[in-house]
């Protein structure tokens, strides 16, 4: 096989091969075809590497109706503008293979911006980056942008909150028409966000309310402690996002199970079904009319081979009108809860331990208080 690169920076392929993120060979054929007889924009965070037009190819290699990908690299704050001609490329090819960059493209932020952060500098750095990033959007013609929300790095979380809503407020001003997508946190230490009410309160404070949204992220749901495992819980979960934020602000879906368990605060992806949250909750929102013509987008582990979120596409689409009680759903549970059986042990037991520690010193803290109390 012989790879070369040519002049602007874009892989070009021979032999009916391409290149993807990690330097992966593929067959440049369509594996998975597309499914557009239903309304769910089932799809996953695919490659962009070797020029961001790739994205629509591998999005629809997979058979994807729907797709994020990053804007530059997530780790690195600086990276050249797009030259012309790609920018042209990915419009021409999004209108060649029918995605709507309005509608179901969800570009991912870098993971480094914290708009939220108590340090000067730090805030300023990020602001340039996000305003980049959302003019890079306007630029692609795309309509929504998924970032993080944030974190206050130990400092006060409240006015955290406020310098994040200023900064989103800014950036709306200096952009004229993509959504600024909120994703809610697995909730570790300072992250804003693992709280609807986080969200709540900085949409408050934002002044035009339709440029921006959420993206509600299962993996991270279910890890800052919302329980999302049966109909009566997902239910009760969808409600109190419609009571505290507001139904017309969901914008998106992350969809992945959970390496740990429920509470865990720990942000670990697994692939669907096989992780504590388990399949069924994949079966409801392939079966949940109000999550029609959004993104639902795969974030489930991929080694090597990015077939793997074609064949969870196709799953998701089998799953559209089952029943729970269905013999091959109930089969498939089984098949896909056995796979991931024991890492879901292993992380049983971290979870145990730290629970323990955290009894312990909850314990300890308590006497002190007693005691305290007593000498007062
Ligand atoms: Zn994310
Ligand atoms: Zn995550």
């Amino acid at each position: 096989m012989v790879v070369k690169m040519n002049v602007g920076g874009v892989y070009t392929l021979l032999a009916g091969m391409c290149i993807t993120s990690c330097g992966l060979v593929k067959k440049e054929t369509v594996q998975f075809a597309r499914n557009t007889s239903h309304n769910f924009k089932f799809g996953a965070h695919v490659a962009a590497a070797g020029g961001i037009s790739n994205a629509i190819l591998n999005a629809l290699r997979i058979g994807a109706n729907s797709f994020a990908f990053f804007l530059k690299s997530p780790r690195k704050w600086d990276a050249p503008q797009y030259p012309d001609a790609e920018v042209a490329k990915f419009k021409a090819l999004c209108a060649e293979h029918k995605y709507d960059p309005m509608t179901d493209i969800l570009p991912h932020g870098q993971y480094m911006i914290n708009l939220g952060n108590p340090e000067p500098e730090k805030e300023a750095k990020s602001y340039e980056s996000f305003v980049d990033e959302l003019k890079r959007c306007e630029q692609l013609g795309v309509g929504m942008y998924n970032f993080h929300p944030g974190s206050s790095v130990g400092s006060d979380h409240k006015e955290s909150l406020v310098r994040l809503a200023k900064n989103i407020n800014n950036a709306i001003a200096e952009t004229s028409f993509v959504k600024l997508v909120i994703e809610n946190m697995a909730g570790q230490g300072s992250i804003i966000g693992a709280t609807l009410e986080d969200i709540r309160d900085v949409i408050e404070m934002v002044d035009n309310k339709e440029r921006v949204g959420v993206c509600i992220d299962t993996c991270h749901s279910y890890a800052a402690g919302f329980d999302i495992t049966t109909e009566e819980k997902l239910a009760e979960f969808l409600q109190s996002f419609d009571d505290l934020i507001g139904a017309k602000y969901l914008c998106a879906i992350h969809l992945n199970d959970s390496k740990a368990p429920c509470g865990g605060n720990r942000d670990l992806h697994q692939s669907l079904g096989q992780g504590f949250i388990g399949l069924e909750l994949f079966r409801l929102i392939a079966n949940s009319k109000r999550l029609e013509g959004i993104p639902i987008v795969l974030e489930t582990p991929m080694d090597k081979d990015d077939s793997v979120w074609g064949e969870e596409i196709k799953l998701l689409e089998s799953l559209i009108g089952k029943q729970k009680d269905d013999a091959e759903f109930v089969e498939r549970t089984a098949h896909f809860s056995k796979l991931g059986q024991k890492e879901r042990e292993e992380h049983m037991k971290k979870f145990s331990k730290k629970q323990e520690v955290k009894a312990k010193r909850g314990a300890k803290t308590d006497i002190i208080s007693q005691l305290t109390k007593k000498r007062k």
